[in-house]
Formats: structure tokens, C-alpha cells, sequence
């Protein structure tokens, strides 16, 4: 029994002895009702021998109650931890890295980073569902491990990422998503057959301000899908795309 426990108990049991003193004293006063001094000592006795059982059976659903309102706050808190998180890679979800990346954006602007597994389908196909799975969740912490602490991840969807980096610097900025992309390009993972899977992904970036979050997306989306154009597993940044060659009329 704890401190706190046995300091309840005797709490408990010296409320009842002195809740009895009390009523014997004051029936003493009753005119007629003299209460010889022995019975004082069978009072209290009794007030012992009641309360006892009582104080400690209180005691030990207190212990009960307090143990359950422990268990059920960290239920809640893993509940909140997984509502924010994606279950298969283990980083943002995208609810939480859209509302991460409009509190990061309000104090400051950055670079949003946006980035999609090529032949991601090819890759199910080939080597199954299972397997695919095992990418993505490989893939999520390649890019987690790959940016600085500070720096906000999250899986958007499928098999798309996205980066928050807090920068002004375009050239850091490319820099990071250049350093992704080797990053994935240089990972091998070995499907059901042990046959060795190599993701590669396209990227896309742009300038990211406050207030205009779905604009940045939009833009990285654009340049992610011309950086898929241009032959995949390459790095464009918003607004240097190079002119579509014109094809000459024969
Ligand atoms: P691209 O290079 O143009 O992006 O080609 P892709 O095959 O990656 O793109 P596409 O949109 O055709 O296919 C995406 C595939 O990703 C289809 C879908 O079944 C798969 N996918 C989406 N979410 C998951 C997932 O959670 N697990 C697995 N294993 N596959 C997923
Ligand atoms: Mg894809
Ligand atoms: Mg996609």
C-alpha cells in the first residue's frame, strides 16, 4: 500500500471516530440521556471496527478508478497519434501535413516539395500488393530520414509524398529534393521471391506562402508531372520547365 493509500485509510477512519465522538457528545447534552464514560471508548471501538472494511475497500476502487482514467488517457492519446499519422509509412497523414504546413506557412514562407513513386503500378503488378506496401512504408521513412528534423513530411495519398521545407533558398530547396530523389533511387527491397525492387521517384517543387498552400500544391503537382514527362526519376522545379520541342511538319 502507498503513502497516499494508507494516509486515505487512516483519513477515513479518523472522520468516523470523530464523527461518533461528536454524536455521542452531543446526545450527552440531551437532558436524560447521560452516557456513561466507557461507552465513549465502546463508541469509538465501534467506529474502528466499521470504518476500517469501509476506508479500505474505498481505498481500493479509488486505486481502481485512478488506473482506468491512466489506461484510458493513453488509449486516447495513441487514438490522437494515429488520426494524425499514416498507418503504412508511420509519417503525416494528409490531414495533418495540410494543417502542419498552414501553421508552418503563417510564420514564415518555405518550399513544398511534392513527390510520386513511378510505375508504382508496374510495381504491384510484378511483384504484388504485399510488396508494394513494404515500399511505400520504406519509402516514407527513407524521406523522413532524409530531411532535417524540423522539415515537415507527410503521405498525401497513394503513392504520393509531400515536403514542407523551411527555407528562402531555391537552391537548398532543390538540393533537398535532389537528395530524396538519390535517396529512394538507392534503396532495394527484396519482394516475396527475395527479387530486389528499386523505387524511383519524380518530383516537383515550388515556393510556398502563407495563405496559398493549394496554390503551391497545385504548382509542384505541375512541375512533379512534367518532371514524369521528361522520362521520370528526376527533380523539376515550378516555372523552369523546359519548352516542349516543336515537332517539325514533315
Ligand atoms: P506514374 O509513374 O505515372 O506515377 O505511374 P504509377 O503506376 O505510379 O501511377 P498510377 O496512378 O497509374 O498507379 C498508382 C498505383 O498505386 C495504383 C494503386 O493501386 C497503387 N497504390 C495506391 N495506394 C497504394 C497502397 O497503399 N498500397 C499499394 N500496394 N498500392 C497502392
Ligand atoms: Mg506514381
Ligand atoms: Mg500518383
Amino acid at each position: 500500500m502507498r503513502f497516499k493509500q494508507v494516509s486515505r485509510l487512516l483519513q477515513g477512519i479518523g472522520f468516523s471516530v470523530v464523527a461518533t465522538l461528536v454524536f455521542m457528545l452531543a446526545v450527552n447534552l440531551v437532558p436524560g440521556y447521560d452516557i456513561p464514560q466507557r461507552y465513549f471508548l465502546v463508541g469509538i471501538l465501534c467506529a474502528i471496527c466499521v470504518s476500517t472494511p469501509v476506508s479500505l475497500l474505498y481505498v481500493r476502487q479509488e486505486g481502481r478508478v485512478r488506473r482506468l482514467h491512466e489506461d484510458l488517457a493513453s488509449a486516447y492519446r495513441h487514438l490522437e497519434r494515429s488520426a494524425r499519422t499514416d498507418q503504412m509509412t508511420g509519417i503525416a497523414n494528409r490531414e495533418t501535413f495540410i494543417a502542419r504546413a498552414n501553421e508552418k506557412l503563417a510564420r514564415g514562407s518555405g518550399w513544398l516539395i511534392l513527390a510520386d513513386v513511378d510505375r508504382f503500378k508496374a510495381i504491384n503488378d510484378l511483384h504484388g500488393h504485399a510488396t508494394g506496401d513494404r515500399v511505400l512504408a520504406a519509402i516514407g521513412s527513407a524521406i523522413r530520414k532524409c530531411v532535417r528534423e524540423s522539415d515537415l513530411c507527410g503521405r498525401l495519398g497513394g503513392e504520393e509524398f509531400g515536403v514542407l521545407i523551411e527555407t528562402d533558398d531555391p537552391e537548398a530547396a532543390l538540393a533537398t529534393a535532389e537528395r530524396l530523389r538519390l535517396c529512394i533511387s538507392a534503396l532495394g527491397l527484396p519482394d516475396n521471391d527475395g527479387v530486389l525492387v528499386h523505387p524511383t521517384i519524380s518530383l516537383g517543387f515550388t515556393r510556398a506562402r502563407a495563405g496559398e498552400l493549394a496554390r503551391a500544391m497545385h504548382e509542384a503537382d505541375e512541375a512533379m508531372y512534367e518532371a514524369k514527362r521528361s522520362g521520370r526519376n528526376r527533380t523539376v522545379r515550378h516555372g523552369f520547365i523546359r519548352p516542349r520541342p516543336r515537332l517539325k511538319a514533315v
